[in-house]
């Protein structure tokens, strides 16, 4: 940490913070909706027409505004958000939107309600963790590094004393640049794997951490911005000053991160001593007394000014599917203090909540928890703008649309779901490259539609042949 924490007479204080564990598989999730840059309100929180990647939707963006203010102003503790649409009408697009309108880099952690029934770990345990993974922590540490825009990179191979035959890189050469001045590091192998793995390149805004190594992409330089792509990076002035510096660095971590960095297969571990252990093997068990310990060690780092904390989103998809025992185990994590903002999502209309016989309630969902929920519903897409999303979703992904090609998928996504039609994209594009074409045409949507069915079509087929129970 930085000397203030150092400077503590806590233990704890002193220990490094683990680095972020992102998982893959929320981040997969997310990817889908990276074109969603936000509500596209303007400053009255009236809807713009497709602005921040968002068409149509007007009422439910607006709607989604109200509830952005009331959290910004802490108006809306206790209370959850629920949004009520068909399938794939964007109620996780809004959820996004919502955690991008209240910041940046504010955690977004979505999950299904299904997710909760595994063998392994309880139900409950499956919600504590999701909303702990929605609580963020900005921590702040300043270091020494080198900054400067890549001019050069040199890997020095020599031969493999090891295996007789073959090269190693036995290290790098990194030249730096900033406006003031440039600067020749000789760097170790593992950096140049970091480097490797991070793909950076000549030209790219980098720092290296003069203590640990790790190196960090900041982003492009402008110099280089004839040649580069608008849509995916950020463009950095070159950096003032000289490459050798003390630099504020901040470091985003989840409150989920903390716990299973500290967690050890035992239990029973102080604390103070492992924090900033990230575990590397084995099952880690995350024990309600190690999250306070943890909120523990949080409280003071913030109290120090280190680190503040940065309250996300948790998104539970398909909310219907939750348990009376979980609907229950909500209400009492919805009350704690440092809960996240909490938006569900649901299609179903009147149905029996789980875990009971016989208690039938709008959405599935408990009155208890619907009291304190808000309800926003989503609208069904035109074909115009079913159209307009696989543009934006093209436009990302960088795949080129033939004529008529957008129209065609835009009447598929109106006969079955948006969220059919826009899975269509990527292997119809597969099909473009493989007959040697950089463009989708018609004909690979018609190929894609002989080989895959959309949900109706393929339960209609069941039914036609006598199958169904
Ligand atoms: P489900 O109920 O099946 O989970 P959903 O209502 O959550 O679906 P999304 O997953 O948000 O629907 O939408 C499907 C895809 O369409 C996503 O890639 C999403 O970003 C995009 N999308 C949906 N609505 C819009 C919109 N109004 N503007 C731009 N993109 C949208």
């Amino acid at each position: 940490m930085t000397s203030t924490a150092g400077s503590s007479s806590t233990p704890a204080h002193n220990a490094p913070l683990p680095p972020s564990t992102t998982s893959t598989a929320r981040s997969s999730r997310i990817a889908p909706h990276s074109h969603i840059k936000g509500l596209g309100l303007d400053p009255e929180g009236f809807a713009l027409l497709d602005t921040a990647g968002f068409v149509g939707q007007n009422q439910a963006r607006e709607a989604c505004g109200v509830i952005v203010d009331l959290i910004k102003s802490r108006k809306f503790a206790g209370r959850a958000l629920l949004l009520v649409g068909g399938p794939g009408t964007g109620k996780t697009a809004l959820a996004l939107a919502v955690s991008h309108e209240l910041g940046a880099k504010v955690p977004f952690c979505p999950m299904v309600g299904s997710e909760v029934y595994s063998t392994e770990v309880k139900k409950t345990e499956v919600l504590a963790e999701a909303f702990r993974r929605a609580i963020g922590l900005r921590i702040k540490e300043t270091k020494e590094v080198y900054e400067g825009e890549v001019t050069e990179l040199t890997p020095s191979e020599s031969e493999n004393p090891l295996s007789g035959y073959g090269k190693t890189v036995s290290h790098v050469v990194v030249g730096l640049k900033t406006v003031k001045g440039t600067k020749q590091l000789r760097l170790d192998p593992t950096i140049y794997e970091a480097i490797l793995k991070e793909k950076i390149v000549v030209g790219d805004v980098i720092y290296v951490e003069a203590n640990t190594g790790a190196v960090k992409r900041v982003g492009r330089s402008d110099a280089y911005a004839s040649s580069y792509d608008l849509e995916s990076e950020t463009y950095v002035p070159l950096p003032k000053g000289d490459v050798h510096k003390k630099k504020e660095l901040v470091q985003d971590v989840t409150l989920g991160d903390l716990d299973a960095a500290n967690a050890r297969p035992q239990g029973g571990q102080d604390i103070m001593s492992v924090m900033g252990s990230l575990v590397k093997s084995g099952r880690t068990e995350v024990t309600e007394k190690l999250r306070k310990e943890v909120n523990k060690v949080v409280q003071n780092y913030v109290d120090q000014g280190v680190a503040e904390v940065v309250p996300g989103v948790v998104f539970i998809d398909e909310v219907h599917m939750l348990d009376i025992e979980c609907f229950t185990y909500l209400n009492a994590l919805l009350e704690d203090r440092m809960a996240p903002t909490v938006i569900f999502a649901t299609n179903r209309g009147n149905s029996v909540v789980r875990g009971t016989t016989d208690i039938v309630s709008a959405h599935g969902i408990p009155v208890d928890l619907l009291d304190r929920c808000m309800i926003v519903k989503t609208e069904s897409y035109t074909t115009e703008q079913i159209a307009k999303v696989l543009q934006l979703r093209a436009n990302v992904e960088g795949l080129k649309l033939g004529a008529g090609v957008l129209e065609k998928l835009a009447v598929e996504g109106d006969k079955s779901s948006l969220r059919y039609a826009l899975q269509l994209l990527t292997p119809a594009s597969i099909l473009a490259s493989l007959a040697g074409r950089s463009q989708i045409e018609i004909e690979d949507v018609g190929e894609m539609n002989e080989l895959f069915l959309d949900a109706k079509t393929s339960a209609a087929n069941i039914a036609a042949a006598g199958y169904e129970l």
